[in-house]
């Protein structure tokens, strides 16, 4: 029979479940101890490494003195079944940086922004100073020549 899954994570102690009996079975590890061989999303990356579909096989955890019902969570992958990364080609950089590019443009005066313009409120696809001149940023003052 399953025991009932923990809830509450005060100690490295509670973090020790290599065979994940009370975390509904997924090995569980404190922080640092992870098992050879099982690493993190990150750690992969590092190592030019991709989880390539499969899904996390063990878990590592630290107790959060605040919130002891939500303890700090690494997913740990099996370094035996990762795969390359894929790395982008020639053209989806182009793509990409054309995409970037049309984020920057203001909708209304079709300047570049320099930065990547929001879709939300206060911008609205506005450049701040368009969303200025419209009204939709409190405080809005247009930016005086300082040279
Ligand atoms: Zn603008």
């Amino acid at each position: 029979m399953n025991p009932r899954p923990r809830t509450r994570w005060t100690s490295a102690a509670h973090c020790w479940d290599e065979t994940g009996e009370h975390h509904n079975g997924t090995p569980t590890y404190p922080w640092g101890h992870a098992p050879a061989g099982l690493v993190t999303r990150r750690q992969l990356r590092a190592l030019g490494l991709a989880p390539g579909g499969h899904d996390p096989v063990a878990q590592m955890l630290r107790p959060r003195r605040r919130r002891p019902a939500e303890p700090l969570t690494a997913y740990l992958y099996d370094i035996t079944t990762a795969v390359d990364k894929r790395t982008p080609t020639e053209r989806q950089h182009v793509a990409i940086r054309a995409m970037n590019r049309a984020h920057r443009i203001c909708i209304t005066c079709r300047t570049d922004a320099g930065y990547r313009i929001p879709k939300t409120p206060p911008c609205e696809g506005d450049c701040i100073d368009c969303a200025g001149v419209a009204g939709r940023i409190e405080g809005y003052q247009p930016e005086t020549d300082v040279a």
